[in-house]
């Protein structure tokens, strides 16, 4: 079956390079014919899920046909049936509009210029509802800061936790918050982002940071086993350019750490998909990573000492032969396109 699939893809994509464009040139090239709109199914290698990204198209719309339909308009094309289909479309273009970081601050009483945050985005896609991508992140850290109001109310250092905006567009607004506020980034004493899934955390990077496995191993050992059981950690890790908004911090070399959650097939059927709904959440493990968030967080703020930044010496690529340069600070769009 696997074999029969990989065949069909190639097939398929033989197809579309036959035309000697490619996908978003073909887009384009249909527009400029007069379609009057582009019918796609871009299948996420997961049963009836597609990926949904941004149009190609400029002017007309580009509509996503669930698989099952696709396959049948296909078949019927191929056999002459020439079917037709009425498409009734509501969503506008609405130009260019704001989008916006959700902030909220708990105080320092101690050291209150010296700050731990909670990290993760609030945009999603609109394909499904964004419940994993990244509503499971941001209900993370809202019942982590919920938590440590609750019974910590008064932390050593400031905990902030950011909600980013336009973060699909390339991690814009952590890339923001970074350039607007280096009072508070070279003041970071570790920022945790959760952003990949409705997974238990299963894996914690050092980012390339020397020092991390002193830290967060001290921080960590503080976790209920049955929480830290299944974490790996891997020190010192090397620094992600992007991914997630994490990587806006890291950049400029602030301690930045992503808990990554175990997949769930999370990219082959929640991630940009039409099925990243709210029946995915697998709510024990939101609790799970809320539970952690919040310990993580109160660790980190009760520790006595501030997080080294030292740099690990970046290892040499098998493949080039150079060595690996830490990831550059991109400046954020602030224009939107
Ligand atoms: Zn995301």
């Amino acid at each position: 079956m696997k074999k029969e699939r990989d065949a069909q893809t190639t097939a398929w994509r033989k197809r579309i390079s036959n035309t000697g464009l490619n996908a978003k040139a073909l887009a384009l090239a249909l527009e400029n014919a007069g379609a009057a709109g582009v019918v796609i199914c871009n299948w996420s290698s997961g049963f009836g899920v597609n990926k949904i990204f941004g149009a190609n198209t400029t002017k007309i719309p580009t509509i996503d046909v669930a698989l099952e339909d696709y396959g049948m308009l296909y078949r019927l094309t191929e056999s002459g049936v020439k079917p037709v289909i009425s498409v009734r479309a509501d969503s506008k273009e609405l130009g260019k509009v704001p989008t916006f970081n959700t902030l909220a601050e708990i105080k320092g009483t101690e050291k209150p210029n010296e700050y731990v945050m909670l990290s993760a985005h609030f945009d999603s896609w609109d394909g499904g509802t964004g419940a994993t991508d990244n509503a499971t992140g941001t209900i993370v850290m809202m019942e982590a800061m919920r938590i440590l109001r609750k019974i910590y109310p008064n932390p050593k250092r400031t905990i902030l936790v950011g909600h980013w905006g336009s973060e699909e567009q390339g991690l814009n607004g952590s890339r923001a918050f970074v350039e607007d506020h280096a009072e508070i980034v070279d003041n970071l004493q570790a920022l945790f982002n959760q952003d990949n899934g409705t997974g238990r955390v299963a894996n914690i990077s050092g980012q390339g940071f020397l020092h991390a496995y002193s830290y967060i191993g001290r921080w960590l050992s503080k976790v209920p086993q049955e929480i830290r059981g299944e974490i790996e950690t891997s020190f010192p890790g090397s620094p992600s350019g992007g991914g997630s908004d994490y990587a806006s911090f890291v950049a400029v070399g602030a301690p930045a750490f992503s808990l990554s959650s175990k997949s769930w097939s999370y990219g082959n059927y929640t991630w940009h998909t039409n099925r990243d709904t709210y029946d995915k959440i697998v709510f024990d493990d939101v609790r799970n990573n809320a539970i952690l968030t919040a310990i993580l967080v109160y660790m980190a703020c009760e520790d006595p000492e501030k997080t080294s930044r030292e740099k690990a010496v970046l290892p040499i690529n098998s493949r080039s032969g150079k060595q690996a340069e830490w990831p550059a600070q991109r400046k954020a769009n602030r224009t939107g396109n």
